[in-house]
């Protein structure tokens, strides 16, 4: 796809993310990864309002090309990226379910959110969880770069979650299922539930293997 397409498909997945209640004010950003470079939501953007020219535009070695400044998120993105090459886009929101499930104090930390249905396995599997940085600590790029060895999807406590795709309809289709999951998890989680067996998990993982 030619990079103006991708321009164009970064906002029209940002409007439909913020029709869905995704991306409360100027919070969340989506980024798309080129064959040298990235382009990357601006800084205090609305998700909803991008404007495909401005949006930045960043060199393989993460200098400022064009467009408008890139979110200071940004370098939690590189960190994904640069640890799982297939990744080809990258979505962070701070959904509001995903943000309640992020502050309660009782998740598995190597895995948030259990296997309730199949399609939350498929597209997302595993879950860790990055302890609270301060928003722009360059130590939450790093924990993201070495938890995301584990997985494409990692919830951020007290922040939303980062997930990546191998392209950019995938990452959006990742973050949506994501958010659903959070919102039954938070749902179920205060009445007697059933999840997925381990052995019904290893089913789907052996039919469905990952690609990212
Ligand atoms: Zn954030």
């Amino acid at each position: 796809m030619s990079e103006e397409k991708l321009r164009q498909q970064m906002a029209d997945v940002g409007r439909i993310l913020d029709r869905q209640g995704h991306c409360p004010g100027t919070s969340g950003n989506i980024s798309v990864k080129l064959a040298d470079g990235l382009l990357m939501s601006p800084t205090n953007s609305r998700l909803g309002r991008l404007v495909p020219a401005r949006i930045a535009r960043l060199a393989a070695d993460g200098r400022h090309l064009d467009g408008d400044n890139p979110s200071k998120e940004v370098i939690v993105h590189q960190a994904l990226y640069a640890a799982r090459p297939k990744v080809g886009a990258v979505v962070h929101l701070h959904a509001p379910w995903s943000m309640a499930v992020s502050c309660l104090d009782d998740l598995d930390p190597a895995d948030a959110i259990p296997p309730l249905t199949p399609y939350y396995v498929m597209r997302i599997g595993r879950l860790p969880l990055v302890p609270y940085f301060r928003p722009g600590d360059p130590a939450l790029a790093a924990t993201v770069g070495r938890q995301a060895v584990v997985s494409h999807a990692l919830l951020l406590a007290q922040h939303g979650f980062i997930v990546g795709g191998r392209d950019l309809a995938d990452a959006v289709a990742n973050a949506e299922e994501l958010e659903a999951a959070a919102r039954l998890f938070f749902k179920l989680k205060a009445r007697p539930h059933r999840t997925l067996t381990a052995a019904q998990v290893a089913e789907l993982e052996n039919a469905f293997p990952k690609k990212i």
